[in-house]
């Protein structure tokens, strides 16, 4: 069987030898057992169920969420000789029809469907009509609704396994942390099946963060470093995409937008643009990205925080896929933390979903404010230790100090305490700051005990304490209120003394930069 294995290895695929896992899975499923394969973008999933689908008797139903990506598979599959096709709603009637005519004549050796159409009664029917090799769930994280793009007609994908219990499955992941691998177990009932997980590290990618300062001027420096290398740069609006293109062009950076919210033709335009032409910098929200195939992205920027750990390492995972140095760079500051709560507490999603979304966040934060080594917390977000710091992330390279904030914390949150738990961080840190504006004297809030006691640090630093306490959970930001920060339940412990508050450097008051004395 291996030799089978190999000789369509080389035959069809023109490669030499597996990779990794990929005999191992290939000769399970062949074998006619079932697989969950956990493999980074671009280690090589697809040969592991389209060379077993080539080996066992039969058509190889791959199940596939990405309508584009489909017609590149079978286009790729086709040149190579293989027989095959897809089935979704872009083809009109007349093709579906042919399609459906060769799988029944057995002419198929793989057909690609999107999940609607195989659950279909119909489309089932025409299955038990023919042998089929095995079924592949690309893309399964889709299952989950922990995952970061749920898709309910996944669900449906269990009975696969009820009206065709001797045909093998195997389902393919590229993200799956400790509970999406659970949930997709669960949902698609693969309690049998052999995993196959494969290290998610990307040891030619650099992580950095940094705290938002001015951050059109930290991009540029960042860009600096990549003149003339193809990256993407990620905002959370489509309107921050079209900004930030525009004056990245004024600065003489060859750059294009990408976003939902421009025309198909637009989009396609500059899709191949990115790909083709060299150096071009891709301004884009996340609806870039799926499916690109581009070896020498040397840098994701994020301007934003991302969703969720998973989608950051989606998203920077497009960076050096040659596997030569490349670079994930981030910035994000005290509004992102505000934002993205407020975000999730007035989404329509329901409590539970609302739960998942905070926790994710919470993981990122962690992350984004992590001392010690990134690739180690990146690879745990996904269950896998990494056993020692990598040396190839900002906190390798130069270990934050972190200073003693107990002081500053316990001020800070007698602030937001003594002014009613209703102001946001700009109008705190100018009482603490003993700043007495029109608004503060306006409130009394000059009257306030706390009026000044943080004058020894800077509204830069004060800001940065701010956003550190709200990313570790010290203070929280109001779901009702526009930026409204208020005491967290671990709050009163700091303001007790109880617990002492260590936060990064970035934050500590520096010599000679001392703001103004309280009077
Ligand atoms: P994934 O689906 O995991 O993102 P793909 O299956 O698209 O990855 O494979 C990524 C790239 O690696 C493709 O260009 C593919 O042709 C190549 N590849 C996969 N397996 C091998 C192999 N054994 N030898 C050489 N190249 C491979």
């Amino acid at each position: 069987m291996q030799s089978q294995a190999l000789d369509l290895l080389h035959s069809v695929f023109g490669y030499p030898g597996f990779r990794g896992q990929q005999q191992a899975i290939v000769d399970e499923v062949a074998g006619g057992g079932d697989a969950l394969v956990l493999m980074p973008t671009g280690g090589g999933k697809s040969l592991c169920f389209q060379i077993p689908a080539l080996m066992r008797h039969g058509t190889g139903i791959v199940v596939s969420p990405l309508i584009a990506l489909m017609q590149d598979q079978v286009d790729a599959l086709t040149e190579a000789g293989v027989k095959a096709r897809y089935l979704n709603s872009s083809l009109d009637a007349a093709t579906q029809r042919e399609v459906e005519d060769l799988l029944l004549a057995g002419e198929l050796d793989m057909l690609y469907v999107a999940p609607e159409r195989l659950l279909t009664g119909r489309f089932l029917g025409l299955l038990e009509r023919i042998p089929v090799a095995l079924f592949a769930i690309d893309e399964a994280h889709c299952v989950s609704q922990w995952g970061h793009d749920f898709r309910p007609e996944y669900r449906g994908l269990a009975i696969l396994h009820e009206r065709f219990p001797d045909v093998p499955r195997i389902a393919l992941t590229a993200t799956a942390d400790e509970r999406t691998r659970e949930e997709i177990v669960e949902r698609l009932g693969l309690h049998e099946a052999r995993r196959f997980v494969s290290s998610f590290d990307r040891p030619n990618i650099r992580y950095r963060v940094a705290p938002r300062q001015n951050a059109r001027r930290q991009l540029l420096d960042f860009l600096d470093g990549h003149r003339g290398e193809a990256g993407i740069v990620y905002c959370l609006s489509r309107r921050k995409v079209d900004e930030t293109a525009a004056w990245l062009m004024e600065a003489g950076i060859e750059s294009l937008a990408y976003h939902a919210g421009l025309d198909t033709e637009t989009r396609t335009r500059h899709q191949q643009r990115f790909l083709r032409e060299e150096g071009v910098v891709m301004v884009a929200t996340v609806a870039f990205g799926m499916g690109i195939d581009k070896p020498d992205v040397r840098f994701v920027a994020h301007l934003d925080l991302p969703r969720s750990m998973e989608g950051y390492y989606q998203e920077t995972g497009r960076a050096g896929r040659d596997g030569l140095p490349a670079e994930a760079w981030m910035v994000y500051g005290l509004g992102d933390v505000v934002t993205m709560s407020q975000m999730i507490s007035q989404s329509e999603a329901g409590d539970d979903r609302k739960r998942i979304e905070r926790l994710k966040l919470d993981s990122l934060l962690g992350y984004a404010e992590a001392t010690r080594c990134r690739r180690q917390l990146l690879l745990e977000a996904f269950a896998e230790t990494y056993p020692e710091p990598c040396g190839n992330c900002d906190n390798c390279l130069v270990p934050p100090k972190t200073w003693d904030a107990t002081l500053a914390a316990q001020k800070a949150m007698s602030c937001i305490y003594r002014s009613g738990q209703r102001y946001g961080a700009g109008h705190l840190i100018d009482i603490l700051r003993g700043e007495a504006g029109e608004r503060v004297r306006e409130l009394g809030h000059d009257k306030l005990t706390v009026f000044g006691v943080g004058a020894d640090m800077d509204a830069t630093q004060w800001r940065s304490v701010f956003r550190q306490l709200l990313a570790a959970g010290w203070i929280e930001a109001d779901p009702e209120g526009f930026g409204t920060l208020r005491l967290s339940s671990t709050s009163g412990p700091v303001l007790k003394g109880e617990r002492r508050v260590w936060l990064r450097e970035d934050a500590r008051p520096a010599k000679g930069r001392r703001g103004k004395r309280s009077p």
